[in-house]
């Protein structure tokens, strides 16, 4: 059975920053994440408007999965702020956290971002005009990839880790045999069985 140090479930956004800082941090880690959707390239929705004009319920959605996550064909907007959009900073606190948004910004920049507009509510006139009308303007940076370079960006992270993260697409799971967890998985014409230490569920 071959084994890795770190198993990874999932190549969105979570899945691809945390192989891509393991592989920075000691490149003799041996990380495999597994995904249950298609590579990039792959990645195509069936609707036509023609023949197919409706959701047909694929086996795995491209839209929703594969390599890039739910968001891959996106407007690419990466919000920079703890006031909208998750609730990170309750567990490593706000300025940890602006960093590490910061920190994913750099990864875009150094993958084919670079040149992108990075926008900001902070001391703007609206900001101005917000105040002295008593509304509140959540406080925000975004990075506006948009969707072509978003997908650039994505090309490019992937060809940086493959070499040295295994990805394993399609994984379809087919049986837990306990909690922690022994689960055989099987891919197009191969199948495989995997002992995986979960850190979490
Ligand atoms: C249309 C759309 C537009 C968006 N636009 C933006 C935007 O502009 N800016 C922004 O900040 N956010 C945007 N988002 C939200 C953003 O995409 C998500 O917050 C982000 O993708 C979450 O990343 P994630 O890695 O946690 O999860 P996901 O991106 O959902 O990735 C999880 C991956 O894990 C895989 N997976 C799940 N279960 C299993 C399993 N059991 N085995 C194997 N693989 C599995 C899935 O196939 C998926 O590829 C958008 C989302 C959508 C749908």
């Amino acid at each position: 059975m071959k084994k890795y140090d770190v198993a990874i479930v999932g190549a969105g956004p979570g899945g691809i920053y945390a192989a891509y800082e393991l592989m920075k941090k000691n490149s003799k880690l041996s990380v495999v994440v597994l995904e249950a959707g298609h590579s990039l390239e792959k990645r195509h929705c069936p609707i036509d408007g023609k023949k197919i004009k409706s959701c047909i319920s694929c086996k795995s959605c491209s839209i929703m999965s594969g390599f890039g996550g739910a968001g891959a064909f996106s407007d690419g907007k990466y919000n920079i702020t703890n006031d909208f959009g998750g609730t990170l900073y309750e567990y490593i606190g706000k300025e940890e956290a602006l960093s590490l948004m910061r920190y994913v910004d750099e990864i875009n920049m150094e993958n084919g971002g670079e040149g992108t507009r990075l926008f900001s509510t902070a001391g703007t006139k609206f900001k101005k005009l917000c105040m002295q009308n008593r509304l509140k303007l959540l406080d925000a940076s975004v990075r506006h990839l948009g969707t072509d370079i978003n997908y650039v960006v994505l090309e490019n992270l992937y060809a940086k880790l493959k070499d040295q993260v295994e990805f394993i697409l399609i994984v379809r799971w087919k049986r837990w045999k306990s909690w922690r967890m022994m689960a055989s998985i099987s891919i197009p014409r191969k199948k495989i069985s995997m002992r995986i230490n979960a850190l979490s569920p």
